[in-house]
């Protein structure tokens, strides 16, 4: 099968559209995250995402690519900000990678303004890894963030050749200015979260409507199994125009989760109650849709009430949220919700 490609921006590599997203091979067994890599470079994509901060996941891509690395890129990442850590940081993921060089290195998250005058001021990251560039440990520098109107301003600048944004049916804002501006500059677009971290309720038609968008040069859906990557590829090797039926989910979709929808990052952890938000948050849209009552769900459910009952409004994880989800609201809506259904089901 075919896989279309196009041109990274300005860094001049060129990419197949569908890409590997590193985030879900942290949670499997390692011979299953090697079996899913080597699956992917088999079906010929050539660009792999992962990050210091995804636990294992570096690790066992290094493992899986070790013997055809001239044959992919590979991207990481990390969240330091200053010129030390960064580069420490940087030395972990050529040894994890199994590799003397990194083709995108990307500031992971930058999405405030203090972060970025850290990185760009003195003895930050940026002055490293310019030296890298120069180096040839890093062949490309990009930058990822959740926020797209800060990513714009940052694009501005010319110091990236790529950005990684969230991009999906019901997360759209990037096209309004973020998007338009890289192909202007020619930067780069990675895109991730096409399936609006797991919250969709058909990924085909999630990964379709993506690679039917003009400014995503390359979509990173997160994949686990082999039959993930075989889906996808029929998908990213067929025609991207959308069915009526297909629509109409995006529609359902659209009406069921709207805006206010968790997209499972976590980046509002740690809660001092140990609230597990994401999972809260999910319960009824994702969770209860997906898998129905199974045994042990009412009993699930009865202890996350009792959690997010505890919760004592300090508003750290609002603070953290990328997508500014008022999470105080939605702990309370959402077990106040989830105690009616398992009132219903007791009644
Ligand atoms: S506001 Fe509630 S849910 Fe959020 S961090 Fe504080 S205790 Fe946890
Ligand atoms: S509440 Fe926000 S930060 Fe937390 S998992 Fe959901 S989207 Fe991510």
């Amino acid at each position: 099968m075919v896989l279309e490609e196009r041109v990274l921006g300005r860094t001049g590599i060129k990419v197949k559209r569908y890409g590997f997203g590193g985030i879900p091979i942290q949670r499997v067994s390692e011979k299953e995250a090697i079996e899913v890599v080597r699956r992917c470079h088999e079906v010929g994509i050539n660009y792999y995402d992962t990050a210091r901060g995804y636990t294992v996941s570096e690790e066992r891509m290094g493992k899986a690519l070790e013997g055809v690395r001239d044959e992919v890129y590979l991207a990481t990442k990390s969240g330091r900000r200053k010129a030390k850590e960064v580069i420490e940081e940087l030395e972990t993921s050529l040894r994890n990678l199994r590799t003397d060089y990194i083709d995108v290195f990307q500031l992971h998250n930058l999405s405030s303004e203090k972060a970025w005058e850290e990185v760009k001021g003195p003895g930050g990251a940026l002055e490293a890894l310019h030296r890298e560039l120069d180096r040839g440990r890093i062949r490309h520098l990009g930058v990822t963030s959740h926020d797209p109107g800060f990513a714009a301003e940052v694009v501005k600048e010319g110091v990236f050749e790529t950005v990684m944004i969230p991009y999906n049916y019901l997360t759209l804002k990037p096209e309004e200015e973020l998007l338009p501006l890289c192909k202007k500059l020619n930067v780069g677009t990675v895109i991730m979260k096409p399936f609006g971290g797991g919250a969709f309720s058909n990924a085909n038609t999630a990964l379709k409507f993506m690679l039917g968008k003009e400014f995503a040069n390359v979509v990173i859906p997160g994949m686990a199994h082999v039959h993930e990557v075989d889906e996808n590829l029929s998908v990213a090797s067929g025609p991207t125009s959308l069915t009526a039926e297909e629509l109409s989910l995006i529609e359902k979709d659209r009406v069921e989760l709207g805006s206010e929808f968790c997209r499972a990052c976590n980046y509002c952890q740690p809660c001092p109650q140990e609230i597990g938000i994401s999972f809260l948050l999910r319960a009824e849209t994702q969770s209860l849709r997906r898998m129905g009552w199974r045994p042990g769900t009412e009993e699930r459910f009865a202890d996350m009430i009792e959690k997010a009952r505890t919760c004592i409004e300090c508003g750290a994880c609002e603070e953290r949220c990328p997508y500014h989800l008022p999470i105080r609201k939605l702990v309370v809506e959402k077990a106040d919700s989830l105690e009616r259904l398992l009132e219903a089901r007791k009644a």
